[in-house]
């Protein structure tokens, strides 16, 4: 039997689109930050993980590669990976990064350091784009949208490969938005995080219940 289609189902459009126009105005990266605020304001005001399981572009992107199109190896997502360990640890890196990106910006916008037109792959590779940017706003502004295309190419890059190898939404097992909605879940809710034996199966662990579709 045919599910019924919504609006909502083919939001997996917005992710190359986002990731496009990024490519010829950078300036459109700032509309990335929907995609940070939305999910941690929905669970704040008690949506719980409703952006991962229904609104979720990126998921979707994931699933669509790997599902439908058959790209994924669709192998088990490694333990470790899975592990609190790891999760956390990328929650923290992350936050290290986006904050590093803030000093950045903060640098540009009191004239301290020139505006950077590159985009940083993978925090490590200086990829030059200054195509992308037609020099028609105040630098810090600039800057930021560099800063945080490169943190959202970065992180697609990183879930690609590991739908590539794993399952397809291997990416949402450690994603930092996934983490910490369903971090403010479990506050909400009271319930204390998931056991480090926990397999990331919401069906044999009662605290991922409601979490991200695990991979
Ligand atoms: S875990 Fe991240 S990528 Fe996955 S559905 Fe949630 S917000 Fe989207």
């Amino acid at each position: 039997m045919k599910t019924q289609k919504h609006w909502y189902d083919f939001l997996w459009i917005v992710t190359p689109i986002y990731l496009g126009l990024g490519v010829f105005r950078i300036l459109f990266a700032w509309i990335g930050m929907l995609f940070f605020c939305l999910p941690l304001l929905i669970s704040i005001f008690g949506g719980g993980k409703l952006y991962c399981n229904r609104y979720c572009d990126r998921g979707q992107f994931f699933s669509l590669l790997g599902g439908k199109l058959g790209l994924s190896r669709n192998k088990p997502t490694p333990r470790w990976m899975r592990s609190k360990v790891f999760r956390y640890g990328f929650l923290i890196f992350f936050f290290v990064m986006f904050f590093q990106m803030l000093w950045v910006t903060w640098l540009v916008g009191s004239g301290a350091r020139d505006l950077r037109e590159f985009v940083t792959l993978l925090w490590t590779f200086r990829v030059p784009w200054d195509w992308a940017y037609q020099g028609s706003v105040t630098p810090w502004v600039a800057q930021y949208a560099f800063g945080f295309y490169s943190i959202m190419l970065t992180s697609t890059v990183i879930g690609l490969v590991v739908m590539l190898l794993f399952k397809p939404r291997s990416w949402c097992v450690f994603c930092p938005m996934g983490t910490m909605t369903q971090l403010i879940c479990r506050v909400k809710a009271g319930t204390p995080p998931c056991q480090s034996s926990c397999s990331g199966d919401p069906s044999s662990c009662a605290q991922c219940k409601g979490g991200a579709p695990h991979a």
